[in-house]
């Protein structure tokens, strides 16, 4: 189904259904519903491949409460209490931002000074709470004692998995600086269990195969494929985060049609915020392999210093933003 959205200039959604129910009422002739949207009799055999179902069987949660009871419950642990919640920045509008920002960066107001609480969903997916207060369902690609991959909940490409270390808990890849070999140790395994999952729960499926890749690799898939296409999933994770606890965002390209205009026009790996992991990476190596601690001043809190944000990270995302702006002049 494609909605057509109409907006006015207050950026008001007037495409939104009045009351619900009403987008039953379909014009059988048109297909038109009556908030605008537009049954397009899209062939079912055309997106064969567009998803892959995960195997892992559903399982109930281990605490079947919100996060706030379980927060309740272990009172007395505060070092676990404070996993459990982000610390943001909330808006007059209700925009939930990163703490380091100073202006909302949905409606442009000043930011208070002082910052506030959310729920860690990652905290509560690692702890298997059952919500939220919503439910914490997700899609497991796989799991073990040290790690959690799952399907990313608001995915941007029809791959877009989510990596996840469930034996520390990582605030931010910046605490990686503070045990750098182990960080980098733990990075590289997420990397490798993302790309496991890529490789065995989405790649192996030939309809996926089929409905993504061109060429010999949508009839056979063998391990040079797998090697020409790694560089074509993309990793990183965001500073400050959504949520409190490391998460390598891995992508598989390509990006869905909406999200790659998201891309376009800046809306995603946003620049001096989305940090590549060969750039998390570079900052283990740059540091002596007998250094047990990383310098405070890489660990200082409230954000990077500026000579670590360099434009050559971002070379590739501002190089297809100028050739986007040029061919719209
Ligand atoms: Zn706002």
């Amino acid at each position: 189904m494609f909605r057509h959205k109409k907006r006015s200039t207050n950026g008001d959604d007037k495409s939104r259904p009045s009351r619900a129910g009403t987008s039953g009422d379909v014009d059988s002739r048109t297909g038109v519903l009556p908030d605008g949207s537009c049954l397009a009799g899209a062939k079912a055999a055309a997106f064969a491949g567009a998803t892959v179902d995960c195997h892992w069987e559903a399982s109930p949660p281990r605490f079947d409460g919100t996060l706030e009871a379980f927060a309740a419950a272990h009172a007395t642990e505060a070092a676990l209490v404070a996993q459990l919640r982000n610390i943001v920045k909330k808006c007059s509008c209700g925009k939930v931002c990163g703490f380091s920002l100073t202006e909302c960066n949905a409606c442009g107001k000043p930011l208070p000074a002082e910052t506030s609480h959310s729920p860690n969903v990652f905290s509560g997916f690692i702890y298997g709470i059952a919500s939220a207060p919503f439910p914490l369902h997700i899609s497991i690609r796989r799991q073990s004692a040290q790690l959690l991959v799952f399907d990313d909940l608001l995915a941007l490409t029809p791959c877009h998995l989510n990596a996840v270390p469930t034996s520390a808990y990582i605030p931010d890849w910046r605490f990686l600086l503070r045990r750098p070999r182990e960080g980098l140790l733990l990075v590289r395994t997420l990397e490798e269990a993302a790309w496991a999952c890529a490789c065995e729960e989405f790649l192996a499926s030939p309809s996926f195969r089929h409905k993504f890749l061109r060429g010999a690799a949508r009839t056979e898939w063998t391990s040079a494929h797998s090697e020409a296409l790694r560089p074509h999933m993309v990793v990183g994770a965001n500073f400050p985060p959504s949520q409190f606890q490391l998460h390598l965002q891995c992508f598989l390209m390509p990006w869905l049609p909406f999200q790659y205009r998201m891309y376009l026009d800046g809306q995603h790996m946003t620049k001096g915020r989305f940090f590549p992991l060969s750039y998390i990476k570079a900052r283990r190596r740059r540091l002596p392999a007998s250094t047990p601690r990383a310098p405070p001043a890489l660990v200082r809190s409230g954000g990077l210093a500026k000579h670590e944000r360099t434009p050559s990270n971002f070379l590739t995302y501002a190089q297809t933003l100028s050739r986007h702006k040029k061919s719209r002049n």
